[in-house]
């Protein structure tokens, strides 16, 4: 597996806004794809890797929302 050929290219199975599988790449355009089932057409981008977690905290409770409690 090589880590090169996913860096610009993402599949996705699942319309994110209505969540049917009737997903089409929508231009030549790569990350354009367009869900036939809503009609509606979108995006996805890849913004980078993450740091996989490594602690126990988990990833909603950050020290930030201390301020909102
Ligand atoms: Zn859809």
């Amino acid at each position: 597996m090589t880590t090169s050929t996913m860096s610009s290219r993402a599949e996705i199975y699942h319309c994110p806004f209505c969540g049917e599988e009737d997903i089409r790449p929508h231009s030549a355009t790569t990350g354009e794809w367009e869900c036939r089932a809503c009609l509606r057409a979108f995006t996805v981008t890849l913004l980078g890797l993450i740091q996989p977690p490594t602690g126990s905290a988990g990833p909603a409770d950050s020290p930030a929302s201390e301020d909102l409690s």
